[in-house]
């Protein structure tokens, strides 16, 4: 039957199908059965009259049970027919104080299931016009039959409240059970989504360590598209320590009582690639858990994060100050150490002015290395950090001319002759004016300081819209195996004509980061003991960019 405004289980109204298939057949069964056996009826109709009632009420019931109503008008005229066939069959046949009218109470039920309270009203003043008719018809009649009559309606009465009332708080219970899901449901919607928004993986394994949920960052930090769920932690996370032992992060999870983190655990890619992860674990303990003990757990909750950037800035930051602090070292030993002789020296007779001087040049040598270092390291620092990254219209010609002025003196004073070959209408670029100073400044002074006799160029030509800086020199050259090397932090090369000149082996470090941050790449030729030219190019800036 179509189902009213309450939501009752398919169970029930199962139950009421069946019901309303059998009650009929027994009452008719009954019915017929008092009457050839002349037990005593109230015999109102005639059989032929019983036999009428008899076909409606099974045709109804047969109706009811094997074709399922299609509209709410369809089981009100279901509903009502049944009514009117039972009260025919209570008025005219067995009367409304037999044991039989009990069977009303199933009629009670439908009628609240279909049509709720509403339902359950109308079919109470049924049974209440029914008692009327049959205490009417019977008038005359046993006395006795209308007070069995009236017995009958209260108790069809107060079973009816009974059942309103178990309805009804049956009908609380499933909305506050309704009520609590929706909430519930709600609640591990909000997790879930916040969960799968997670840059790191979140896997959640049962207590054998097989995993049982995950996030999308599960999948992309695996670098894989196949369904994680039911595989096994160890099967799918194979990782191994620092020092590439292998290590079951389901054993370590077992042990863990609370949250413990781990960031030194790796895992291998099948193509060999190597990822750090910093993993943390814990045990999930369920308010809902089956075991009452305090020690036992539903599972494992783990978050993995890949570091292996991180981490790497990390050791390369160690390994920096590391270095920077041992190339510091050096001098300020040597200066430290000078200083002190020279106070020794100040109070000692046989001391010459040239011992003297000797010893300030020594200690004035290393605070220049040490002042030369510093600014290195500041002008790697500001690059790394961005300052000095806003770009601004520079005319190339006036850089060349501005650049030929600060450093023809220090080429002057080695001799050498610092010339300038500018193209015509060279153009402007859109560059930061600190970064590409400081680059050019660290090409022109290594191309001075590392050559002997000759010349310095600085080539500056516009090729297509591409403008292109080279600092060529006639110096001492750089070895190939050098070549590779000279761009990395404090790298000197060990020819012997590099040692006799100071230097930080910082400078060209900086100077390819700054070229990175100005998005091109310093190109080296060089040739041993006939020079080097170092260039790199920008794009020729257009009104229109
Ligand atoms: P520094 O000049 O302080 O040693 P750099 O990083 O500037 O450090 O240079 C690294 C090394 O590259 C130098 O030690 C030197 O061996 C080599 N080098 C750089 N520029 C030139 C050049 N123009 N000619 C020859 N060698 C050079």
């Amino acid at each position: 039957m179509y189902k009213g405004g309450l939501n009752y289980t398919q169970n029930s109204t199962n139950f009421i199908r069946y019901a309303g298939l059998l009650a009929p057949i027994i009452l008719i069964g009954y019915g017929f059965f008092a009457t050839f056996n002349n037990i005593p009826v109230l015999h109102i109709v005639n059989p032929l009259g019983l036999i009428i009632l008899s076909i409606f009420w099974i045709g109804l019931a047969f109706l009811q049970f094997f074709i399922h109503s299609k509209s709410r008008l369809d089981s009100l005229l279901r509903i009502f027919a049944y009514h009117l066939l039972s009260g025919s069959y209570l008025i005219f046949v067995v009367g409304v104080s037999s044991p039989f009218t009990a069977f009303w109470i199933l009629l009670t039920i439908a009628s609240y299931v279909y049509f709720s309270k509403i339902g359950l009203q109308l079919n109470i003043l049924f049974f209440i016009i029914i008692t009327a008719i049959d205490i009417i018809l019977q008038q005359g009649g046993n006395q006795n039959n209308t007070v069995y009559d009236l017995i009958a309606l209260i108790t069809i009465l107060i079973t009816s409240v009974i059942i309103l009332g178990i309805f009804q708080s049956q009908e609380i219970a499933k909305k506050e059970l309704d009520e609590s899901r929706a909430a519930e449901s709600l609640q591990r919607d909000r997790v879930i989504t916040i969960v799968n928004n997670l840059a790191d993986a979140v896997l959640s394994t049962d207590i054998e360590g097989f995993i049982r949920v995950y996030n999308a960052a599960s999948l992309n930090l695996l670098d894989t598209n196949i369904s994680l769920n039911g595989s096994h932690i160890d099967e799918i996370l194979p990782l191994i320590n620092m020092q590439g032992e292998p290590i079951s992060l389901f054993k370590e999870i077992k042990k863990a009582k609370t949250v413990i983190k781990r960031d030194d655990l790796k895992y291998i890619f099948s193509d060999g690639e190597e990822m750090r992860l910093e993993v943390t674990f814990s045990p999930i303990r369920s308010s809902f858990s089956r075991s009452k003990k305090a020690e036992t757990h539903d599972g494992y909750i783990i978050i993995i994060r890949d570091v292996t950037k991180a981490k790497s800035l990390e050791e390369e930051r160690d390994e920096f100050i590391s270095v920077v602090s041992h190339e510091l070292r050096t001098p300020i030993t040597v200066a430290e150490g000078s200083l002190s002789n020279l106070g020794v020296m100040l109070n000692h007779p046989n001391i010459t002015p040239k011992m003297l001087k000797d010893g300030v040049e020594m200690a004035h040598e290393q605070v220049m290395f040490l002042a030369n270092m510093v600014n290195d390291l500041s002008a790697l620092s500001r690059a790394e950090r961005g300052v000095g990254n806003d770009s601004e219209i520079i005319n190339v010609a006036d850089l060349a001319k501005q650049m030929l002025e600060k450093y023809s003196d220090e080429a002057k004073a080695k001799n050498l002759h610092l010339d300038l070959d500018l193209s015509p209408k060279i153009g402007k670029i859109n560059a930061s004016r600190l970064y590409i100073e400081e680059l050019l400044q660290n090409l022109i002074t290594n191309a001075i300081k590392y050559t002997k006799k000759g010349s310095v160029k600085m080539i500056f030509e516009n090729k297509n819209g591409i403008i292109n800086f080279s600092i060529k020199d006639s110096g001492i050259g750089i070895s190939k195996t050098d070549q590779d090397k000279i761009f990395d932090k404090f790298y000197r090369s060990e020819d012997y004509r590099t040692r006799e000149t100071g230097g930080t082996g910082l400078g060209l470090y900086v100077a390819s980061k700054l070229a990175h941050k100005l998005c091109t790449k310093i190109q080296l030729t060089s040739r041993l003991n006939i020079g080097s030219t170092f260039n790199f190019s920008l794009p020729e800036y257009k009104k229109s960019e």
